[in-house]
């Protein structure tokens, strides 16, 4: 046992994860907006089981978003539970202008142009926010208006600020609406001026994660990650998979990132809808090959934006991604500007908890066992034999340590059916493993020897009741201690 032991025996060093986060394996993340930007809103979210609170840069200022970072710290510092705070970039959305009126009618066949030049837009003429949209675009390309309610299609490039297209799939049009060109391959750089904006106050605030949106190629999240670096940050970067590009780079954008987003909002406008729930599987199956946490982002729980049940098919999507192996659930206006905010939280939990409470948990058939040919094969053949081992033995807890992230990812990446609870002594680490699946993070800074490590870990697990006598558990580590090799060691232990 080590000296130290006694401050590690209460809450207050680490906050260990409350019991409703204790239960749930699969994470759920909410969006913070003015339905429950407030300190009790946030905690009632919390209680009710969010992991992880999005903060989405697509709307508020600066000055908001402190308030909400300070009321999440202050849940953080108070209550029993490990949160983690994820900022969503904007990126560059593209978007028309103002319009005559407040909106155009858009007729099936009628012709107009789409402008570079700022202005307000006429039947003739609409202003479209991409500098690069006459260089970029080819005849006969796609472009989608308001996610692809409309859809128009090039017929004369006239200039380098002006394209002509003749209307496919007509409509009412309204000011800034969101445009995609699913058809184009776009040369607009992946951070916009604000982006870089926003960036700066992020890790000024040093959030735990950073999502950065319509990634198109493994380089753009190489240059977030140095200018996160640059500034000493620990912050780790999301890629949003939402542009036909990522698609066919999907394997390196997985990668070079330290997460993935399905953000099936644009996805399923740059793609035929059809294909969405497919690639979903696709990406959430690749992540967990990489131990890379995946999010299963939007219109999960929808209807109950403005009602109080959620519709079949929504209780279904949400289940399917708990089945499929997602690390977390995602809601976006549900808990951002909905009506019932913690009511829809309080639904996902519990449709989170009756699949992973089924014989029908998930199934673990895809699982990749350890690939020779990786750098950290030995560890992670130590995190897989630890996982088999606790399922073998019917084991009541995993134990890991980490220093980097690298064996709590890849210890989850396993799904273990043991409750996996993880030790480290990176108090950045503590809230930021809040996103991965089954992952219960733990503050430890004592490096005396392993044994001592070890008997520490259980008493604290044993003293806050998340194991009991008689309990079987199995420690992961690595010896020598002082040297901070990867994980190297496996222990099996019956609790005293
Ligand atoms: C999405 O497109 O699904 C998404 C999550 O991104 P945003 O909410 O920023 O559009």
């Amino acid at each position: 046992m080590s000296k130290n032991i006694d401050k590690y025996l209460h809450s207050e060093m680490d906050n260990a994860a409350g019991i409703v986060h204790s239960q749930k394996r699969t994470k759920i993340v909410a969006t913070v907006g003015p339905a429950c930007d407030t300190y009790e809103g946030l905690l009632n979210l919390v209680k009710a089981g969010v992991n992880v609170f999005r903060l989405n840069f697509s709307h508020g200022s600066h000055e908001d978003k402190k308030k909400i970072i300070e009321h999440i710290r202050n849940i953080i510092k108070n209550e029993p539970y490990n949160i983690a705070i994820l900022a969503d970039l904007q990126g560059p959305k593209l978007r028309v202008g103002e319009l005559q009126d407040g909106r155009i009618e858009l007729k099936s066949g009628d012709h107009f142009i789409f402008t570079i030049e700022k202005m307000v837009g006429t039947p003739e003429k609409i202003y479209v926010s991409y500098p690069n949209l006459a260089t970029d675009v080819k005849l006969n390309e796609r472009i989608f208006l308001d996610d692809g309610k409309m859809e128009v299609r090039v017929v004369e490039i006239l200039n380098d600020k002006e394209v002509k297209v003749q209307v496919n799939l007509g409509g009412i049009l309204l000011p800034k609406k969101g445009v995609n060109l699913p058809d184009t391959e776009l040369s607009m750089p992946s951070m916009t001026e604000k982006d870089y904006t926003d960036l700066a106050f992020i890790l000024e605030e040093k959030l735990d994660w950073v999502a950065l949106s319509f990634v198109r190629k493994p380089n753009e999240i190489i240059e977030l990650k140095r200018l996160i670096k640059e500034k000493d940050c620990m912050t780790k970067v999301i890629a949003k998979i939402e542009m036909p590009e990522a698609l066919k780079n999907l394997r390196e954008i997985i990668r070079e990132s330290d997460g993935v987003m399905v953000a099936r909002g644009d996805l399923g406008v740059e793609v035929p809808i059809e294909q969405v729930p497919v690639i979903q599987k696709d990406i959430i199956r690749k992540c967990m090959h990489r131990a890379k946490p995946v999010i299963v982002a939007t219109q999960m729980m929808e209807s109950m934006i403005d009602r109080t049940k959620p519709n079949r098919s929504e209780v279904s999507d949400v289940a399917n991604a708990v089945l499929e192996g997602a690390d977390a659930v995602m809601l976006s206006g549900e808990t951002a500007t909905g009506n019932y905010p913690t009511l829809v939280v309080e639904t996902m939990s519990k449709i989170i908890l009756g699949v992973e409470s089924s014989v029908y948990d998930f199934n673990r058939d895809d699982i990749l066992t350890p690939q020779p040919h990786s750098p950290s094969y030995l560890s992670d053949a130590i995190c897989y034999s630890a996982c088999k081992l606790a399922n073998d033995a019917q084991a009541d807890a995993i134990i890991g340590m980490t220093q980097s992230g690298y064996t709590a990812f890849m210890l989850s990446s396993y799904r273990p059916r043991s409750p996996l609870y993880i030790f480290s002594k990176e108090k950045t680490l503590i809230n930021q493993l809040s996103l991965s699946w089954g992952v219960r993070p733990f503050y430890y800074a004592e490096e005396e020897s392993l044994d001592d490590i070890i008997f520490d870990q259980i008493k604290i697990l044993k003293n806050r009741g998340f194991i009991n006598s008689g309990d079987v558990v199995i420690n992961t580590g690595s010896t020598p201690v002082e040297d901070h090799l990867p994980t190297n060691i496996i222990k099996i232990t019956k609790v005293d």
